[in-house]
């Protein structure tokens, strides 16, 4: 037997003159995505709505890819079937009692007629539906002002019956807004917002400086495992890990102390920058948030950026950290990123680092240490890890 489900599409269809290319990256991302689970599996896009329909043993596995699919508002597995009265009604009752069972206990009926064939109007369709469930199912109670759910019927090239479903993620689909390097750390907030970004369209690459042998293989190892689970949303993430461990040394060994950590964060900042220029990404991606720790600061946030010519855009500069754990728990990353291994900026935290940096006097002595060679050696020594 197989199933269909409908697809609610989430803010395409606001998107006027675009609409028309959104939808083609939806539907070839929907492709993408089925086609692993099987071959057989059929989309079908028309009239504005998209369809699937898979065999029923495949129903958990579509359902999952439903779930973490951008760009969709909700889905709802329907019951399709001829349109004569009683295939109709049949369907009504079947998906009543499915209701019943998972605790709806009022519903009410929308019905509508796109085939103006058929013989009943949409008004006689809902009454004449709703008896015949409450007749098979008599503890199921009609209330049109506040229903437990919906039962929808739609009157189409077949008919269509199913309830409210699921709520999707929404956003845009992943390909819609251009290609941006997140920064990835082992910590709670890169993936998510590497995730939030991908959720406005944007096609996410990633790159993880790491501090091999000061930093361990499981360090590394968890950022690809951060990097794979926030994949499953961005339909796959090209990762470049760079060994940043002779960068580190030197501002180390060089830099006055209380320093430390913005040079190493303009030092990241450079190489990301030209790691995105060689993959074509239009930004930066980072999970800084305003005030959380020192390196944070908005002046230490200007010298961090200030020698960047791309955008970086920070999607969780007025998150708390509460509501970035709360979607870290949503995406699935928390577990991993609490896992206790040393990221390369914890290494050497000076106890007294600079609040509030001067951007002048960061440039001096940023250039001071004469890192281009390094930085260059990091970029060329690339390991790349493909998460899709
Ligand atoms: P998270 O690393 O997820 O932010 P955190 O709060 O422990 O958690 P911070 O030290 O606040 O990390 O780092 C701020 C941002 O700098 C990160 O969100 C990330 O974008 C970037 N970053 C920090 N360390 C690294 C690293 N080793 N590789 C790549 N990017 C990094
Ligand atoms: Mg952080």
């Amino acid at each position: 037997m197989w199933n269909v489900w409908l697809l609610k599409p989430g803010e395409l269809t606001l998107k006027g003159e675009n609409r028309k290319s959104f939808e083609g990256i939806l539907k070839s991302n929907l492709q993408r995505l089925m086609a692993k689970i099987e071959n057989r599996i059929k989309i079908k896009f028309t009239m504005g709505r998209y369809y699937i329909e898979a065999p029923q043993e495949k129903s958990e596995e579509v359902e999952n890819v439903l779930s973490r699919l951008i760009g969709i508002s909700g889905w709802a597995k329907t019951f399709s079937c001829e349109k004569t009265k009683e295939a109709v009604f049949s369907a009504c009752v079947e998906l009543g009692k499915n209701l019943y069972k998972s605790g709806v206990k009022t519903f009410k009926i929308n019905a509508r007629r796109t085939d103006k064939s058929f013989p009943l109007t949409s008004y006689e369709l809902c009454c004449l539906a709703a008896n015949e469930i409450t007749a098979e199912t008599c503890e199921l109670k009609v209330d049109i002002h506040n229903p437990d759910d919906v039962i929808n019927i739609e009157i189409r090239e077949k008919a269509f019956v199913y309830s409210s479903g699921k709520k999707g993620i929404g956003g845009l689909p992943v390909g819609c807004a251009g290609r941006g390097m997140l920064l990835l750390s082992g910590g709670i907030d890169s993936p998510v917002a590497g995730f939030l970004m991908a959720c406005r369209g944007m096609t996410i690459d990633a790159v993880h400086f790491h501090a091999y042998p000061y930093t361990s293989i499981e360090s590394k190892q968890k950022v690809i495992r951060l990097a794979e689970t926030t994949s499953l949303y961005c339909m796959g993430i090209n990762l470049y890990i760079l060994n940043f461990t002779q960068v580190q040394m030197k501002i180390k060994k060089n830099a006055p102390e209380e320093w430390v950590t913005v040079l190493l964060r303009m030092a990241m900042m450079e190489a990301a920058l030209k790691a995105a220029q060689k993959t074509k990404c239009k930004c930066l991606i980072t999970g800084e948030s305003l005030s959380q720790v020192a390196s944070q600061t908005i002046e230490n946030l200007s010298c961090t950026q200030n020698r960047i010519s791309l955008p970086v855009l920070r999607p969780l500069i007025g998150f708390n950290k509460e509501a970035i754990i709360k979607e870290a728990k949503r995406i699935g990353t928390f577990n991993t990123s609490i896992e206790p291994h040393q990221d390369c900026c914890t290494l050497f935290v000076p106890p007294h680092p600079v609040l509030r940096g001067n951007v002048a006097e960061a440039n001096k002595l940023y250039e001071a240490l004469e890192l281009e060679g390094l930085i260059e050696e990091a970029l060329q020594g690339y390991e790349l890890v493909k998460c899709n």
